[in-house]
């Protein structure tokens, strides 16, 4: 039978050599780099053996279905560990998941931060006795009676859930497994893994069903990958944006005013507001015009637009005068009624409508989390009204945009490219023509991106851009997306070159996205010392006595004309507390001022890296923070 490599050498073996065989006859180096394949596409364990005409192509732990695979097999190593060492344990299921793997238990007494050490102690030993993972395939019934016999009641369960005659199994030691796989070849594989945390899950999700212990670990190829990974988690922690806002006095959550809604605190206004008025600015510089609508419409629009179909679950409503009201969980709809107000000729369009506008959407109490998941949050929303043959250009001048403002924040970023859904409004040609019109723009940017089959929106495909944080963590921000369909249920036109009338189409497009989960970002990628152009305080002023007060007031005054943000400290607290606090508020410039300072009329302010500038005409200083306050434009020389 004859074996090849994807677009590589093929060969002549005998049918019933195993993966790794057959790899080993491709000259593919087989050391603990590759721990399984695909063959014909479909992955595999390097144990299986062949039978048929094959091509092969190996999965190297190196890659995101590498480290699955790998990480997965740590579940299992964990599950057998937990067996071993806590008899009468049951256990559940245990996946790969971002970052990691997790393991379900169900076991009387929650597990310890000391069972942990002691079940990572027992994986090394059964990982040091290098087990093989043995694949088994059986009949589903005796894989039940299997698992009654060992009193698995949850693997029972799943098997009378599974509509297949024959099921696989994992065997490494003395645990088994229900489990598809692939695995890695044996114990030996898994060198480097740590067990991270223990909480509480409801099996299947489900609150009416028993509460389970989730044992969470992650796994890395090489001893010295995990410990860089478990530094990113702790300098993660330090920067947590939850932890910081409430430091730095940005905002709060409050369970009394309800989950996933957000208070802003006079920082994180002054934040919030400095990037928006940065925005206005830009977007008006673009071509685009400013409008409002407003925070409900009724919800016999919500039904014309379609959102009462595909996204009521999401929505809010209210009643008065026995008209029910949909809360905007989108900015779209008033856009359309501006747009529809009056006739409108080819001549005009493009029309971009840009809007700061806050929507809510409900989100699952289980799925909120700090500023990145919230239930009310404002966008930087624009709607593209254009004619068919624009939409190319209106997306590169969205890419463009982009482009600017990720450098101004110093971002770097990935592109993904979202297709037509399972469940989606709109004809074949429409897609064709959006889809279309969405690649050629990014190829003709030069931007590398990545396809995701299926996931556009239900009224059109889009493409969606994610920033890179200082610690490489990527987050959603830009999103454009095209839509035949919104214009076509408003029956929007213009009046062409022709005097007939034609259907315009739209593209909605946000920039930074949720500015809530934007500035969460740039809290945790700033670890909270904001650049000055973008601190809400750029200057503290620390009197040392009660004699430079009017001093410090008038240097105060003096960078407040000059439109600088700068706070002065005057309580009687010791010039060291104050000193403390400032530098916990991570203020770029600390200025103590005393007699010296008041007598000569000078000012001495230090860095937040202790660098001091000594005696400075505040002249010279209101100069150098209004050069630091200029918004880094790219290309702009400051
Ligand atoms: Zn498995
Ligand atoms: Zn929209």
């Amino acid at each position: 039978m004859r074996i090849a490599l994807d677009n590589g050498p093929a060969r002549e073996v005998e049918p019933g050599v195993t993966v790794a065989q057959a790899l080993k006859e491709l000259g593919v180096a087989m050391d603990h780099e590759v721990v399984a394949a695909k063959v014909n596409g479909h992955p595999v364990d390097l144990t299986a053996s062949l039978a048929h005409d094959a091509t092969l192509a190996p999965i190297e732990v190196h890659t995101p279905e590498g480290l699955e695979i790998m990480r997965h097999s740590t579940s299992h190593l964990m599950a057998e560990a937990v067996r071993d060492l806590f008899p009468g344990v049951k256990v559940a299921i245990g996946p790969a998941i971002e970052a990691g793997f997790y393991y379900d238990f169900d076991t009387k007494e929650p597990f310890t931060p000391e069972d942990l050490a002691r079940i990572e102690g027992k994986m090394a030993e059964l990982a040091a006795r290098d087990l093989f993972f043995v694949r088994e395939e059986i009949p589903k019934d005796e894989a039940i009676q299997l698992f009654k016999e060992e009193g698995e009641t949850y693997k029972v369960e799943l098997l009378e859930g599974i509509d297949q005659d024959e099921v696989s199994l994992y065997r490494q030691g003395s645990f088994v497994d229900l489990c598809r796989g692939p695995h890695v070849p044996s114990t030996g594989y898994l060198q480097a893994f740590k067990l991270t945390g223990i909480s509480g899950a409801y099996w299947r999700g489900d609150e009416r069903l028993p509460m389970l212990q989730r044992i969470y670990g992650t796994a890395f190829p090489t001893q010295a990958e995990l410990e860089r990974h478990l530094e990113l988690i702790e300098e993660a922690k330090r920067r947590d944006h939850r932890r910081l806002g409430r430091e730095l006095e940005l905002f709060s959550i409050e369970e009394e005013a309800g989950a996933g809604l957000v208070i802003y605190h006079p920082k994180g206004a002054l934040l919030r507001s400095l990037i928006e008025d940065f925005e206005r600015q830009l977007h008006l510089k673009r071509g685009y015009q400013m409008v409002m609508g407003p925070q409900m419409l009724r919800a016999d629009l919500w039904a014309k637009s379609g959102h009462m179909e595909n996204y009521k679950d999401h929505m809010y409503f209210t009643e008065a005068e026995g008209q029910v009201y949909g809360i905007k969980p989108m900015n779209c709809v008033a856009h359309m009624l501006i747009y529809k107000s009056r006739v409108r000729s080819y001549r005009e369009l493009p029309l971009r409508y840009f809007e700061i506008g806050t929507v809510l959407r409900h989100e699952r109490s289980g799925v909120l989390h700090g500023l990145t998941r919230v239930r009310q949050f404002t966008q930087d929303d624009a709607h593209i009204i254009c004619t068919p043959d624009q939409v190319e250009q209106e997306i590169l001048g969205v890419l463009d945009l982009v482009a600017e403002v990720m450098a101004i924040f110093g971002f770097e970023y990935e592109v993904e490219l979202s297709t037509r859904p399972e469940k989606s409004i709109g004809t074949d040609e429409e897609w064709d023509l959006a889809t279309t019109a969405l690649t050629n723009a990014l190829e003709a940017r030069n931007l590398p991106y990545h396809i995701c089959e299926g996931e556009g929106a239900f009224y059109g495909p889009k493409i969606d851009i994610k920033l890179k944080d200082a610690l490489g963590r990527a987050w959603q921000c830009a999103t454009i997306q095209c839509d035949f369909t919104l214009p076509e249920r408003f029956a929007l036109t213009y009046v062409g070159a022709d005097g007939e009338r034609h259907r315009p189409v739209m593209l909605h497009r946000v920039v930074l996205g949720s500015l809530e989960r934007f500035l969460g970002v740039l809290v945790e990628h700033f670890a909270g010392a904001f650049p000055v152009w973008l601190a809400p305080v750029q200057a503290i002023l620390l009197p040392i006595t009660d004699r430079v007060h009017d001093y410090a007031q008038e240097v105060a005054q003096k960078l407040r004309a000059a439109d600088l943000r700068v706070e002065i400290d005057l309580r009687p607290e010791t010039l060291r507390y104050k000193i403390r606090e400032a530098q916990l508020q991570k203020i770029p410039y600390m200025i103590v001022v005393g007699d010296r300072e008041a007598e000569k009329s000078t000012i001495s302010p230090r860095l937040r890296d202790g660098t001091e500038l000594k005696d400075l005409e505040i002249d010279t200083f209101v100069n150098r923070l209004k050069q630091e306050s200029r918004i880094p434009f790219p290309g702009e020389n400051i």
